[in-house]
C-alpha cells in the first residue's frame, strides 16, 4: 500500500483495541507478512486482521477508517436521513483523513493505493450501516474516468480537489427513458464552433444534488453506424448556465443519499469539457463498469456481514418461551445457513477483489459478483429481519434500514437481469 495512505492511517493517533487474532494454524502465503484467518474462523465476520487478501498495513488503515465512520458518520446519520443529504463537512473531513481517491495514483493527485484499500472504505461504511455519504461512487466510480481518460489539465484541475473532498462528483448516465439500454440516451451535445451545446435530462443521479462536477453521457453523433459509436462524456460543473438540479428524489431507502434529477438547457461547454475522445464514451463506460459492479458486490457482502452480526446479537438477547430465541434449533439452523452463504460469497468476492487488484478481473466475472452478491444481500436482509420479528420492521432497528437499503443493489449499476445477459453472452460466445 502506498506510503501516503499508510501515513494517513498512522497519523490518526490512539486507536480502539484490536479484535483478537486467531492464533497458530494459519496459512502463510508468499504475498503476506502475517498468517491471517478467514472470516469464517474469526469471532465476528467484521473482525479486523482477517482475510488473506489483506495485510497488516490494511488493518492499520481499516482501524482508522472504522474510527472515522463511528465518530464522524454514525452519530449524524439520522439527521442526514431527515435532510435527504449528508453535510459538505463530512466530505472534507473524509478528504482530510485520506478516505477519498484512494485508488487513484499519486501522480494524478490521488492517494496511490489500490482497490483493496478502497474496499476497506466501502466495507467499513457498511459495518456502521450508514449509506449516506456517496464516497464509493465518487472515488471508485467517477474519479477513475477522469484519471484514465482526462487531459492533463482536467486531471490537475479536478483530481486533487476531489481527493480533498472539496469537489463532489457524480456520473449521469440514466435518463427517464433510458436506463438498462444505455444506447438509448437522448441527451445531446451539438458542436458550435469549438464549443458544445448540451441539452437533455438525467434521473436517479447519486450525489446529484451536492455535485460540483458531473460526468454526463451524451450523444454527439446521431448519424453514427450504431448508437455506441456516437456517445461522448462531458464534464459539467455546478453553476454553469443552463445546468439545473431538480429536487432530491424521495426513495424507499438510502434516505441520506442525495439522489437527484439533472437538467441541461442549452449549457455551453468549452472544448476542454470533453472527457477523452469524441464518440468514445460508450467504450469508456464499458471499460469502467466492471469496477462499479465489483464495488456493489463488495458493499453487498459487507452489508451481509453487518446484518448477520446484528442478528446474532439480537437472537442471543431476545427471549421467548423462557429462553433466548438463540436456543431454538430453527433459529440456530437459520444462522448456520446464513453464515455459510455469506462466507461462500465472501470467498468469491475476495477472489474478485484480488483479481481486480492484479488487473485480471473480466467484465463477465464482475457481473457475476454484482448479481450474486446483491441477490444474497436481499435474501440475508429478508431472513435477518424475520429473525427480529416485529421489531425488525421498526425504523429504529438497524436491520430495518439495512433491509430497505439492500433493495436497490439489484437495480443500479446495471440490473441483475442485465448482469445475466452479460454473463450469458460470455458463456455462449464462440470466440
Ligand atoms: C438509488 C439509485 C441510484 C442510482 N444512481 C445512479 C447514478 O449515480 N448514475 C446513473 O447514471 N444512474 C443511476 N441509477 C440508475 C440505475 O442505474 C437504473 O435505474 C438501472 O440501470 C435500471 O434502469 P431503469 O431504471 O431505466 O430500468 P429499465 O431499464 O426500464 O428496466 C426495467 C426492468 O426491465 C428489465 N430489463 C430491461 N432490459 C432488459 C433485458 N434486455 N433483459 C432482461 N430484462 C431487462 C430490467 O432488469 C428491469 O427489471 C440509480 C438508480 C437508483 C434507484
Amino acid at each position: 500500500m502506498a506510503a501516503r495512505l499508510l501515513r494517513l492511517g498512522r497519523a490518526l493517533g490512539p486507536l480502539p483495541p484490536r479484535a483478537p487474532r486467531a492464533s497458530a494454524r494459519h496459512l502463510q502465503t508468499e504475498n503476506h507478512d502475517v498468517q491471517r484467518p478467514e472470516t469464517f474462523s474469526a469471532k465476528s465476520l467484521m473482525d479486523i486482521g482477517t482475510r488473506r487478501i489483506f495485510t497488516s498495513d490494511h488493518d492499520i488503515f481499516r482501524e482508522s477508517v472504522r474510527k472515522f465512520f463511528r465518530e464522524e458518520v454514525a452519530p449524524n446519520h439520522a439527521e442526514w436521513e431527515k435532510a435527504g443529504q449528508v453535510s459538505r463537512e463530512v466530505w472534507e473531513k473524509a478528504g482530510k483523513q485520506g478516505l477519498l481517491g484512494i485508488s487513484i495514483s499519486e501522480k494524478h493527485g490521488g492517494l496511490g493505493g489500490n482497490i483493496l484499500s478502497s474496499a476497506v472504505v466501502w466495507e467499513e461504511q457498511m459495518y456502521v450501516n450508514c449509506t449516506g455519504p456517496g464516497f464509493g461512487l465518487h472515488s471508485d466510480i467517477a474519479m477513475p474516468y477522469i484519471a484514465n481518460y482526462g487531459s492533463e489539465e482536467q486531471i490537475k484541475r479536478f483530481i486533487p480537489e476531489m481527493t480533498a473532498g472539496k469537489c463532489i462528483s457524480a456520473i449521469a448516465m440514466t435518463e427517464p427513458g433510458a436506463g438498462s439500454d444505455l444506447q438509448g440516451v437522448r441527451t445531446y451535445a451539438k458542436k458550435d464552433g469549438s464549443d458544445w451545446i448540451l441539452n437533455g435530462s438525467k434521473v436517479f443521479i447519486t450525489n446529484g444534488w451536492l455535485s460540483d462536477l458531473v460526468i454526463v453521457v451524451a450523444v454527439t453523433n446521431r448519424e453514427a453506424r450504431s448508437a455506441a459509436h456516437g456517445i461522448s462524456l462531458f464534464l459539467v460543473e455546478d453553476g454553469m448556465k443552463g445546468f439545473i438540479k431538480g429536487s432530491k428524489l424521495e426513495k424507499i431507502g438510502l434516505k441520506a443519499q442525495d439522489t437527484a434529477e439533472l437538467f441541461f438547457e442549452d449549457v455551453r461547454l468549452p472544448a476542454s469539457a470533453l472527457l477523452g475522445e469524441e464518440n468514445k464514451g460508450f467504450y469508456y463506460l464499458m471499460a469502467e463498469l466492471p469496477q462499479e459492479r465489483l464495488a456493489i458486490a463488495g458493499i453487498a457482502l459487507a452489508s451481509c456481514e453487518f446484518m448477520f452480526e446484528e442478528t446474532r446479537n439480537y437472537v442471543k438477547q431476545r427471549k421467548a418461551f423462557g429462553k433466548t430465541i438463540a436456543h431454538l434449533q430453527a433459529v440456530q439452523h437459520k444462522l448456520a445457513e446464513l453464515k455459510t452463504q455469506i462466507c461462500v460469497g465472501r470467498a468469491f468476492v475476495d477472489s474478485c477483489l484480488q483479481l481486480h487488484a492484479e488487473k485480471r478481473l473480466d467484465s463477465s466475472t464482475a457481473s457475476m459478483a454484482k448479481y450474486w452478491a446483491s441477490d444474497l444481500q436481499n435474501s440475508v436482509a429478508t431472513q435477518c429481519l424475520q429473525l427480529h420479528g416485529g421489531w425488525g420492521y421498526m425504523w429504529e432497528y438497524p436491520i430495518a434500514k439495512a433491509f430497505v437499503d439492500s433493495r436497490v443493489q439489484t437495480i443500479y449499476g446495471g440490473t441483475n437481469e442485465i448482469m445475466k445477459e452479460l454473463i450469458a453472452r460470455s458463456i455462449v460466445s464462440d470466440s
